[in-house]
Order: C-alpha cells, then sequence, then structure tokens
C-alpha cells in the first residue's frame, strides 16, 4: 500500500547524480534551480569545449563554485570527458584534481558528442587507468548506429563485455530507459548501477510524438514504451542499491527546442524533487524516497551523508512558463510539494 504523506516532512539533502550546468551567463542564471533543491551534483563535462584535463577541470568547478556562492550546502561533483587518447597519466591527473568520474560518450549518441569515443574498445586503456585510479565510469549508453529506439539495448553487451574486463571498475549507465537495461543492471555485480530521470519515470514515447510533437520533453535517450516505463518505476520502488536518481536536467533556450533540428534535453531542475515527491506518494514511501534520492547514490558514490536537511510541505504552486529564456518541465502546470531553505542537520 502507497503510503499517505503528512503534510510537511524532512529529509536528508537530496543529491543529483546527472546534470547540465552549462557555462559563463547560462551556469549563473541555472545553477540557482540546481543548487536550491540538491546538496550535491554529478556535473557532466560535454560543454564546449569540453572538460578533458585535470585544468579544465579545476577551473570549471571554480566557476561552478563562484556561480552557486549563495548556496552554501552545494558541492559540485566534477567528471571529464572520455578520449581514447587519455594517457595513464592525465587520468591521474584527473583524479588527483578532484574527478569523481569520466564520462563516455559514443561518438553520435547525444548534445556535442560530435568529438565522443568513435570505437569504445580504443578506450579499453582508459578505463584500465580509471579502475586503477578509482574513478567512476558514467556512460550514455546507446550505440547510435542502430535504430533509435533500440540504441540502449544494443549497447548492453558492450556493458556486459566492460564488466567482464574491469571487474573493480565502478559503472553508472546513465538515465536508462528500458526494461532490459533494468534486468541486465540487476543481474551484474554491485559494481554497476543505474541512474534514472523523473521524466523517464513519468513519460513514454506517446507523450513525445503521441498527439502533436513535444519538442521540449524531447531527449536521449528518447522515451519507450509502457512497459519500460513501468520497469523503471519497479526499479526506482525497490530495495535495490542499484537504481537512483540522476536528473540529466539540461537547459536549451527555447529556440534551440522549438526549432527544425531541436535540441535533445528536458530542464527538470526547478520540479524534480517536487515530482518526484509526487510519484513516491502515489507508489511508494517516504522511506523509498530518501534512498531514492539522497541514500543510494551517495553510497555508490562513496560520499558521507548529507550535512544538510530539507522539509518539504504540501503547498502548491504553478511551474512558470519560462526560467529565464528555457521552457522547464510541466510548464504552467501545479505541483503540490514545496520544498524549505536547506539548513544544517541539529546536532550533525
Ligand atoms: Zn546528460
Amino acid at each position: 500500500m502507497p503510503e499517505h504523506f503528512p503534510d510537511t516532512f524532512r529529509i536528508p539533502l537530496p543529491d543529483d547524480f546527472h546534470v547540465h550546468l552549462r557555462q559563463d551567463e547560462p551556469l549563473r542564471v541555472y545553477v540557482h534551480d540546481l543548487a536550491s533543491s540538491f546538496g550535491r551534483a554529478i556535473v557532466m563535462p560535454n560543454t564546449t569545449p569540453p572538460i578533458r584535463n585535470a585544468a579544465d577541470l579545476r577551473r570549471y568547478r571554480d566557476e561552478i563554485i563562484d556561480a552557486a556562492a549563495g548556496y552554501p550546502w552545494f558541492t559540485p561533483l566534477m567528471t571529464f570527458k572520455i578520449a581514447e587518447s587519455h594517457s595513464a597519466g592525465q587520468v591521474r591527473q584527473l583524479a588527483a584534481a578532484g574527478a569523481y568520474a569520466g564520462k563516455l560518450y559514443p561518438q553520435g549518441a547525444t548534445t556535442n558528442s560530435e568529438d565522443g569515443v568513435p570505437d569504445i574498445r580504443a578506450a579499453w586503456p582508459v578505463f584500465e587507468a580509471m579502475q586503477d585510479s578509482d574513478l567512476v565510469l558514467c556512460i550514455h549508453g546507446e550505440d547510435p548506429t542502430s535504430f533509435v529506439l533500440d540504441r540502449e539495448d544494443a549497447f548492453l553487451p558492450v556493458l556486459e563485455e566492460m564488466v567482464r574486463d574491469f571487474p573493480r571498475l565502478r559503472i553508472v549507465l546513465e538515465h536508462i530507459t528500458t526494461s532490459r537495461a533494468v534486468e541486465l543492471i540487476r543481474s551484474l555485480p554491485d559494481t554497476v548501477a543505474a541512474t534514472i530521470t523523473v521524466h523517464h519515470l513519468l513519460l513514454t514515447l506517446d507523450d513525445v510524438v503521441g498527439g502533436f510533437l513535444n519538442p521540449h520533453v524531447f531527449c536521449k535517450p528518447i522515451m519507450k514504451r509502457p512497459e519500460d516505463r513501468a520497469a523503471l518505476a519497479e526499479a526506482a520502488l525497490s530495495a535495490s542499491p542499484k537504481f537512483f536518481f540522476g536528473s540529466d536536467s539540461a537547459p536549451h533556450p527555447v529556440g534551440a527546442k522549438e526549432n527544425a533540428c531541436g535540441c535533445a534535453g528536458v530542464y527538470t531542475a526547478p520540479v524534480a524533487m517536487p515530482l518526484l515527491i509526487d510519484f513516491f506518494e502515489r507508489h511508494g514511501s517516504i522511506a523509498g524516497l530518501r534512498e531514492f534520492c539522497c541514500e543510494r547514490g551517495r553510497r555508490f558514490y562513496r560520499l558521507p551523508e548529507s550535512d544538510y536537511e530539507v522539509s518539504y510541505s504540501r503547498k502548491p504552486w504553478t511551474v512558470p512558463e519560462r526560467y529565464g529564456v528555457v521552457v522547464p518541465f510541466r510548464a504552467g502546470s501545479t505541483v503540490v510539494w514545496t520544498g524549505s531553505r536547506p539548513e544544517p542537520v541539529q546536532g550533525g
């Protein structure tokens, strides 16, 4: 039986294990929506230019910390974009600079991945070096040469090879979308986990192209069938430590979405937590919400418990039509839950 939540409850400040923060002025605008609701975030490196080396990583982290100055609880967890040319020495330097993860983009799989890895097996030595430095490998798991609905499942055999060849490497298959991916992740060792977004928990392909085309929920990997969404929901609600929250929130200006060549990505940062709370109230429990948003990801990434907590209250609000020049997920609709300003844990 789903648990009817009290009108106000407290949880540790959630973390977001997959987010796009941009640079320069857009970073300064959109970091607020993320840092208002989350304590830590795995920040994707597919900026232009990408985050490739230790100097890039330090510079980008400083830029984010500066932009998030009003949010003392917020810590960006940095990543780098894997190239098959990365040497073991460069990987060690990235680890020493504080990288938490390297991100693998198969070439052409998604936004800014033209400079991704064309032949994944050519990056095997990079994965070896990451395993030696105890870095997490985050993967955009799609084979871009396959039919669009089959791309994620087509990538799964490559994941199995990686797990076989790098038994100590911690791997996160990002933003999973299919029941086969859920099944495989469950069957693999505890070194392998997956993130799930709020939009993949709530939508299917019907919401993107089933009626009028909705460019604001077009993303990669694209939403799939109802049975896939059901498998994701079951995974998020299960007691498995392998499935945790990563929003993949990505602010694209309205003109880049409402466009003949519209960009992939959904801007969920301002509404992710209210929608997840609603989802867990309908299907699960506060304990499940806390596991999915506050506990499993940080355990996988070996992070301490949050020093901050947040209280959520049943205070409905209307999602603005725009945040800056970006149309957010669920623009114009009413969401039920409102979060407080995070506060340090009492006696912590
Ligand atoms: Zn992403």
